[in-house]
């Protein structure tokens, strides 16, 4: 499938909005891969070698707009009304032109409505390409509208290996790529994001002290300080207890290696049942944040709700 659209889109043939759905990673360099395609004036495309190739390699392209949260974590109903207001110019470089939003899951409703119109009938030679996790994160309407591509991920042992070639340690690299799956994290961009790196420690903490007196009181705190990272702790919170399960069922191929006692702890403390009632809770934590909530509620009573696993 992705193959397909590449090919198609080297002899001009591509939908006027795609959905690309799948790893962060592997989307990203297919939207890249995609987007040059397109915006390449030369023969064989992408040739490499003509003006847009060499202004798109180095990130100058004026044709290819990149739209990602900016200020907030969302991309708002104004940031889609500039968007219209620029696209409806003409290009500056040929007469194509490509949208890629990026993470357009954080678009808002009402930033998603304000693009319906646009996505059925786009400005000529512009192209649309949206980026997400998983489909869901869109509303139906949306997603009617576009030509879906599910992306191939990148194999956990091939993104581990180019992590060590660029440098990383092996023990990082492990961590960093597992987390990868079925996140919306970067492998890439992650194990070069000390700040997250740390709050990983943190979201880790949480995990531990949750369940013993203050915890409540400590983990609330923190999420208090984080807020803007909520999402990001409890994915790493997930992939915790997700570990424990595995070791409680007997298998070894667990993520937080570099914690390997925190995981054994926890899976002789919980049940496997408990660890699995602890996991629906922050998935459906997960499903509540993708909406306009406020987080900090969400998030304690969440919280509170793991914490009655255990004493029930
Ligand atoms: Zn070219």
């Amino acid at each position: 499938m992705q193959d397909t659209v590449l090919l198609n889109a080297k002899k001009g043939n591509v939908a006027h909005a795609i959905l690309l759905y799948g790893a962060k990673d592997a989307r990203e360099e297919f939207a890249h891969a995609l987007s040059k395609t397109l915006l390449c004036t030369g023969e064989n495309k992408p040739c490499g070698v003509c003006g847009s190739c060499k202004r798109f390699e180095i990130g100058t392209h004026p044709d290819f707009i990149v739209l990602e949260p900016k200020k907030s974590k969302y991309i708002r109903v104004d940031d889609i009304r500039e968007l219209i207001v620029e696209i409806n110019t003409k290009p500056f470089e040929s007469d194509k032109r490509v949208v890629y939003i990026k993470g357009a899951g954080t678009m808002n409703t009402q930033a998603q409505n304000a693009l319906l119109k646009s996505l059925e009938e786009p400005p000529q030679g512009c192209v649309f390409i949206l980026g997400v996790l998983k489909k869901d994160e869109l509303l139906t309407t949306i997603i009617s509208r576009c030509a879906a591509v599910k992306i191939r991920s990148k194999s956990i042992a091939d993104t581990k290996n180019s992590l060590m070639q660029n440098g990383a340690k092996e023990e990082l690299a492990h961590i960093v790529s597992y987390m990868s799956v079925g996140t919306d994290i970067s492998a890439t961009e992650l194990i070069k994001d000390k700040k997250k790196l740390e709050l990983r420690k943190e979201a880790i903490m949480a995990c531990r002290v949750l369940y013993r007196s203050g915890g409540f009181a400590y983990v609330s705190k923190k999420f208090k300080e984080y807020i803007d990272n909520a999402e990001y702790m409890i994915d790493i919170m997930e992939t915790v207890f997700r570990d424990m399960l595995v070791f409680a069922c007997g298998a070894e191929n667990i993520i937080n290696i570099d914690e390997k006692q925190v995981i054994i702890n926890g899976a002789t403390y919980f049940t496997k049942k408990e660890l699995l009632e602890i996991l629906q809770i922050i998935n459906a934590l997960k499903q509540q944040l993708c909406y306009n909530v406020v987080k900090q509620l969400a998030v304690e009573a969440a919280l509170l709700k793991m914490m009655e696993v255990k004493s029930s």
